[in-house]
């Protein structure tokens, strides 16, 4: 009888190592599957995300522990993390204790960050939990492919903020004025949100139009109606904006743009064999795959955190209009994509442009 107990303790003892192992792997695997999509990012959508120079450490939180893919020699050398996986492009480590009690994490840190004390600042830093903490917090995320599109946002930030004369201009045009602050402007103020509105359905307008007049005409007003409500904004609340809100629009709106073309990529994409077999969560891009951008107005519409969606559509007309601002966002530090759009789109709108054939989401 001792000697059944001992060999029954023996295999729920194995068991719950072997479980323990298969729920690593799995983070493992899902960190694997989400280096492996920025290739195709990079090849389709923004070319020069997935050059190493650009890479960001990001930390991964379980409800318990944390992990850390590709840290740089210094946390290394300070933390002593173990190395528990590795391959030609990713380290991954755990240390010994989670590195703080926030329960949720999404975000990618630059400068100061008042909720860490992680050692690697200044350095850029992407803290991402879990598929499983996060389908808590957030119950749209209903499956890994969800839930990695938010990560790529934040791993576009990181892209970002991996720009020396980018960087430098966010911290030294944002200072203390934060995301939150042009979000309560915006919530407190009736007139400002109408307004932005207008300016949203104008930019939607301009990129449903059929040819390039008429394109321009809502452009026209775009800006006409832009200058006149930062002029109100300055005179009303005494706050100049220009700058802030420039910097958040070109900040969130490539990121947005880059999280909705990774849901127009999974529309089209071969499930991934490795995750198929290991992780139920996720789901062959199934409820992707008829991916249409109206069934998610949340992208073009904008709320409280308006510049999101503001960014996402000037992004869409600069693809639009086929003007050039990859190449030239980041590396050229106090560039916004209203500056760009602002700058070119009456070459691009010339009346010998003629008719364009668009789609029903305007994209051409
Ligand atoms: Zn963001």
């Amino acid at each position: 009888m001792y000697k059944k107990l001992i060999s029954f303790l023996t295999i729920i003892l194995f068991c719950g190592q072997v479980k323990a192992q298969n729920r690593e792997q799995l983070i493992f695997d899902r960190i694997e599957y989400i280096f492996n999509l920025k290739p195709t990012i990079a090849k389709k959508y923004w070319k020069g995300f997935d050059k190493k120079k650009y890479d960001v450490p990001l930390i991964y939180y379980t409800d318990t522990e944390s992990y850390i893919a590709n840290p740089p020699k210094d946390f290394i050398n300070y933390y002593k993390p173990t190395l528990v996986s590795q391959n030609s492009n990713i380290r991954i480590y755990k240390t010994t204790k989670r590195f703080d009690d926030i329960p949720f994490h999404m975000a990618t840190s630059f400068g100061i960050d008042e909720s860490t004390d992680i050692i690697i600042r200044p350095t850029p830093i992407m803290y991402c939990s879990s598929f499983e903490v996060t389908s808590k917090k957030i119950p749209e995320s209903t499956s890994t492919e969800y839930w990695v599109t938010m990560i790529i946002h934040e791993y576009f930030h990181g892209f970002q903020f991996k720009h020396k004369p980018y960087i430098n201009t966010v911290l030294k045009k944002t200072g203390s004025v934060s995301e939150d602050s042009l979000s309560k402007i915006f919530k407190n103020n009736i007139w400002f949100e109408e307004k932005i509105k207008k300016e949203n359905d104008f930019l939607l307008k301009a990129i449903q139009s059929k040819n390039s007049q008429e394109t321009k005409i809502n452009l026209d007003s775009f800006f006409i109606s832009r200058k006149e409500r930062r002029l109100e904004t300055k005179s009303k609340i005494n706050l100049e904006i220009d700058d802030i809100e420039k910097i958040y629009e070109t900040m969130e709106g490539t990121a947005r743009y880059i999280e909705y073309n990774l849901q127009v990529e999974y529309a089209i994409r071969k499930p991934d064999k490795k995750l198929l077999s290991v992780d139920t969560a996720y789901h062959s891009y199934q409820v992707f795959r008829n991916y249409k951008i109206e069934n998610d107005p949340w992208l073009f519409t904008p709320g409280k955190r308006y510049f999101y969606a503001t960014g996402f559509n000037i992004v869409r007309l600069l693809d639009k209009l086929k003007i050039d601002y990859k190449t030239r966002l980041f590396k050229e530090g106090d560039l916004s994509l209203d500056e760009i759009l602002e700058t070119n789109y009456k070459k691009k709108t010339a009346p010998n442009m003629g008719l364009w054939q668009v789609g029903a989401d305007g994209s051409n």
